[in-house]
């Protein structure tokens, strides 16, 4: 299936129907465990030397594994692990980069509970950040890359602002100090942005995100993009033997690098990080983002082009004080370069007023849910400080232009013309 397309792959990739009794619908393999048949093929099961075996979904489950390798392909990826959150996928793909301690250098406009972990709860454990106000100011990464530091991590596209990371940029300054680039894609998808084409080593996704598209699961997915050289003195934990890779009979010893080579990454988030510290994703939850996925392209192109006309509107509407949408600067070439069917279905808008404003409005749109969500059929609104962005501290939230007053919209699948007459409505109600 490697030479097909995007559109075929998102419903093909990764699934054989010949392995699972013809079923056209990936099945949902609802079961803790698997049957081992007898003691000798048990032994070949569990030192994984079977790979369309499975002994306990923790480790391993059928339709997990076609989602992990439909997002492998579709990303461009040697592999992919999915994980019960996004959150997961970012926890646990910054512990198996630099679980021996180390510095790791990040922008500050990112993520409100990725922001948070690393300011706050990451440091407990010896990793600690270097933060940027501009992820493209290649002089200011440049120079907080030191000996501790063991990554650089960027949104592919920053949230509420849309702002664009300069990914080839980005991995050149990381590979030249021999350090991987991980990039969050899940704003754009792969469908409209594969960070692999443009140096990324690894990407991570919430997937409860665009690319399930229903508002319906919470999952994430790290995928690896598997040239990454992690044989260095700088990552220990790929190259130290490891009593479980092992053989016990002929007494052989393995390392993630000796025994899964390219896949080093993503096999020790499966056996280290999932294994043992348990966010699994279900299988039902699996087989509700392979059904979302079947449809990104289409929902895709269609919020992009809804997000586009009203960014439009809202930049036109006498009480919008500016609207954070890249996706209609007409001469970044940031937009040109890495986004040429769009930049996404998100975009955020700066209202006049004060407070009272922003509440009338909130209060009052009818075809908009208010929630804290993104990438959902329905088109969502929020107020990012009050919610998303909640743990940032004030001084970096005025720092990217993220007042009281702005609001995030997530565009779905509904009419435009009703979206922007909801807006509309809820605008003049919010200065009556
Ligand atoms: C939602 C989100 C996450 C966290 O994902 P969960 O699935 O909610 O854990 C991480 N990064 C970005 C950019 C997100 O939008």
């Amino acid at each position: 299936m490697t030479t097909n397309k995007f559109d075929t792959l998102r419903i093909h990739a990764g699934y054989d129907p010949k392995d699972h009794q013809f079923a056209s619908s990936v099945p949902i393999y609802q079961t803790a465990a698997f049957g081992l048949e007898n003691t000798r093929i048990a032994d070949q099961i569990v030192a994984g030397k079977l790979p369309n075996r499975y002994d306990y979904s923790r480790d391993g489950n059928p339709t997990v594994r076609v989602f992990e390798k439909r997002m492998a392909e579709l990303d461009g990826g040697v592999d992919a692990v999915a994980v019960g959150s996004g959150m997961a996928a970012i926890s646990y793909t910054i512990l198996n980069v630099a679980e021996n301690g180390g510095r790791i250098i990040a922008p500050s406009n990112i993520y409100g509970s990725s922001l948070d972990e690393f300011r706050t709860f990451f440091p407990k454990f010896g990793i600690d950040f270097d933060f940027v106000d501009d992820i493209n100011d290649f002089v200011a990464v440049r120079h907080l890359i030191g000996s501790e530091t063991k990554a650089i991590y960027v949104e592919s596209v920053a949230n509420p602002s849309t702002e664009i990371a300069d990914l080839d940029k980005l991995a050149e300054i990381a590979h030249n100090a021999g350090i991987p680039l991980i990039v969050d894609n899940t704003f754009p998808t792969p469908y409209l942005l594969k960070p692999f084409e443009h140096g990324a080593d690894i990407d991570v996704y919430s997937s409860t995100k665009g690319i399930n598209g229903h508002g319906n699961v919470v999952s994430g997915v790290v995928v690896d993009h598997g040239t990454f050289n992690w044989d260095n003195p700088k990552f220990p934990q790929f190259s130290e033997l490891e009593f479980t890779l092992g053989d016990e009979e002929t007494g052989a010893q393995e390392s993630f690098i000796s025994k899964f080579g390219k896949k080093a990454f993503i096999n020790r988030i499966r056996i280290k990080y999932l294994r043992l510290l348990g966010a699994v994703l279900e299988p039902m939850d699996a087989y509700l983002v392979l059904i979302g996925l079947e449809t990104i392209s289409e929902r895709l192109d269609r919020e992009v082009a809804s997000a586009t006309k009203i960014a439009k509107f809202l930049a036109r509407n006498s009480h919008v004080k500016k609207v954070f949408y890249s996706g209609i600067e007409k001469d970044n070439p940031l937009v040109k370069k890495y986004f040429p069917r769009g930049v996404g279905g998100i975009l955020s808008f700066e209202l006049k007023g004060n407070a009272r404003n922003v509440a009338k409005l909130i209060d009052h749109v009818q075809v908009f849910s208010y929630l804290p969500n993104i990438g959902d059929s329905r088109s969502l609104i929020v107020n990012p400080t009050r919610t998303t962005h909640r743990e940032i501290p004030a001084k970096i939230r005025k720092q990217h232009g993220l007042t009281d007053q702005v609001l995030r919209l997530s565009i779905g699948l509904e009419d435009v013309d009703d979206l922007i007459n909801d807006l509309e409505q809820a605008i003049n109600q919010a200065f009556k």
